[in-house]
């Protein structure tokens, strides 16, 4: 891959996990705030459990997306950057222009996508 689109990824990556950071910190005051309301008034304690929950599982995956990139940017240090981690292809540019921080090329995505849907579909099938 040429430099000059390495250092473009890599400025891309920097402003995405700037951004994911901000969101997290923008929906914990919000929540925090909602959180403190819901205090006062003590009838609505569910409210606040089902809050506190819903941003515990959205902190998770913006936490998950923000290791992603730290992973993609470290890869990009090392010179393994756009190489899928599961059948070590070369991934697509256009992919990596749409998500710079994808770890895998789109057949392999597409694979584990499939195993996951199958996985929760047996899941849901033996209960
Ligand atoms: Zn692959």
């Amino acid at each position: 891959m040429r430099k000059q689109r390495l250092e473009q990824i890599h400025k891309r990556l920097i402003a995405i996990r700037e951004d994911l950071l901000m969101e997290i910190k923008y929906k914990n005051s919000e929540a925090a705030q909602l959180i403190d309301e819901g205090v006062a008034d003590i009838a609505d304690q569910g409210l606040t459990d089902t809050l506190k929950e819903f941003l515990h599982l959205l902190s998770d995956s913006k936490r998950e997306e923000i290791l992603s990139i730290d992973e993609a940017l470290e890869r990009l240090g090392g010179g393994t950057y756009g190489v899928c981690l599961e059948c070590e292809e070369p991934i697509d540019i256009e992919r990596l222009e749409v998500q710079p921080h994808t770890r895998f090329c789109v057949s392999c995505k597409a694979k584990a996508e499939q195993l996951e849907s199958l996985k929760t579909g047996l899941g849901k099938g033996t209960i």
